[in-house]
């Protein structure tokens, strides 16, 4: 291991001979104390190392990331959960810069056709830095909803819809005045973005979905695509005529939980499946093949609008979760893609779901080097891209144009294999029940 000489570098993994040998487990660390802590440390030869002790895996935050991963000398095997600018992809405003930088770069290379393939994203304008073309845009569609989202916030927090610009003058005093104590209260921005206001109900409630992709690599990209998810429903039934209601609006669990409504028990989450089904005994499967593959695109599209902007370090893989909203017209929308998914249960059916994506998600990484390299599926999830479009065939994808080819991905598909693995953490949570 070559360890730069400012002493301030911290190293990681250490490739030594003798104490090569001696590693024969493989130490992670988290500082996340939810269900990827009971997976990790459930899997066999891990160890947990804490502190300031030399780990293999870091399961980290982005906070971490951001103050130490430009001083941390890693070595080959050393995995780390997050991408160096992961916020490329991961920020409100970064995410729609990048998305329409590729849009026009699709335009000029590839024509008109295939750049309205990235015409999936609602309308959005940076605040404040864009605040006079939004003004622009507004006057022209007069009349219709905007919401307004904190660019670097989650769960819902500083959310709010209008329908006046008036409505957004305090905002903008506010941001005015923190402008003038530009070193004492740094400005927060927000990205104003058209608001969907024709959002597929079931039962009456507006849901969004959330899908897993994990990216092993950006150079080439290489990405898997979970087949399970779930879809996020709000408890009080959808309107316009009231835009300040939050429950309404938005559907993050961490918004709705504190609904007066919200039956614990109950939740307020459906299983990918279930929705798959749901829509296939309403509107067929061929509308639900089609509303899938154009989310498969979304996927693709958005990984591809960064990756020669993220700088794709092989010692990073990142687990992102997608948020997709779906209008009356089954067309897709992407509102979002976090960084740090949720990883804390909400229910048995979500704890399940939770330990075995990360199961999977670790058997992806493969610190244990047991994969092949020529795995199509690995658990719960099917290689998606790999440098190319990945056919659900054996042998090389057939791209003729001629219609045959087939994705190999099955979101919102049965995932049988993963039956055993819900079995282990179902009775490892029943047993943590009985002794607490
Ligand atoms: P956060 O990072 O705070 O979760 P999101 O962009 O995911 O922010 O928005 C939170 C919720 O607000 C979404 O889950 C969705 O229900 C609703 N929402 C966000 N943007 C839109 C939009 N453009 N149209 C309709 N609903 C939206």
């Amino acid at each position: 291991m070559s360890r730069p000489k400012n002493q301030n570098y911290k190293g990681h993994g250490l490739s030594k001979g003798k104490e090569r040998e001696q590693r024969a487990s493989i130490r992670f660390k988290t500082t996340l104390m939810n269900t990827l802590m009971d997976v990790l440390r459930h899997r066999p030869g891990w160890v947990e190392v804490k502190d300031e002790g030399e780990w293999d895996f870091y399961w980290c935050d982005v906070s971490w990331l951001r103050e130490n991963f430009d001083h941390t000398y890693m070595d080959e095997h050393v995995r780390i959960s997050h991408f160096r600018n992961h916020y490329e992809l991961t920020r409100k405003n970064y995410m729609v810069k990048n998305l329409k930088r590729f849009r026009k770069q699709l335009e000029r290379e590839a024509g008109k056709l295939e750049a309205a393939k990235c015409d999936f994203f609602p309308k959005t304008f940076e605040m404040p830095c864009e605040y006079h073309l939004f003004v622009e845009e507004f006057r022209k569609n007069p009349g219709i909803t905007w919401i307004m989202k904190p660019v670097a916030r989650s769960q819902g927090k500083g959310i709010f819809l209008f329908r006046r610009l008036k409505d957004i003058m305090d905002w903008r005093k506010d941001a005015r005045s923190s402008d003038d104590q530009k070193d004492e209260i740094p400005v927060e921005n927000y990205v104003a973005q058209r608001y969907i206001e024709n959002p597929y109900l079931i039962g009456g409630r507006k849901f969004d979905l959330r899908v897993y992709v994990l990216v092993m690599s950006y150079i080439p990209l290489r990405a898997w695509l979970y087949r399970d998810g779930f879809a996020r429903f709000s408890n009080t039934r959808f309107t316009l005529s009231s835009i300040d209601d939050q429950y309404v609006h938005l559907t993050n669990v961490a918004v709705q939980k504190t609904s007066p409504d919200y039956h614990p028990k109950k939740g307020c989450k459906w299983m990918l499946q279930r929705f798959r089904q749901y829509l296939a005994s309403k509107h067929g499967p061929e509308a639900v093949e089609t509303l899938f593959s154009d989310m498969d695109n979304i996927f693709v599209k958005s990984l591809q609008s960064v990756q020669k902007v993220i700088i794709s370090d092989k010692h990073c893989f990142e687990l992102y979760g997608y948020d997709i909203l779906i209008d009356q017209t089954l067309k897709p929308w992407l509102l979002e893609v976090n960084a740090s998914p949720s990883l804390t249960a909400s229910s048995q059916e979500d704890y399940e779901l939770k330990t075995c994506l990360l199961e999977d998600t670790l058997h992806v990484v493969d610190m244990e080097a047991r994969l092949t390299g020529r795995e199509k599926r690995v658990g719960g999830f099917d290689l998606m891209w790999n440098d190319g479009p990945v056919s659900r065939e054996e042998g090389p994808p057939d791209l003729s144009g001629m219609g045959n080819f087939v994705a190999n991905t099955h979101l919102g598909c049965v995932n049988d294999r993963n039956n055993q693995l819900r079995q282990l953490f179902r009775s490892l949570q029943n047993q943590k029940k009985v002794s607490s």
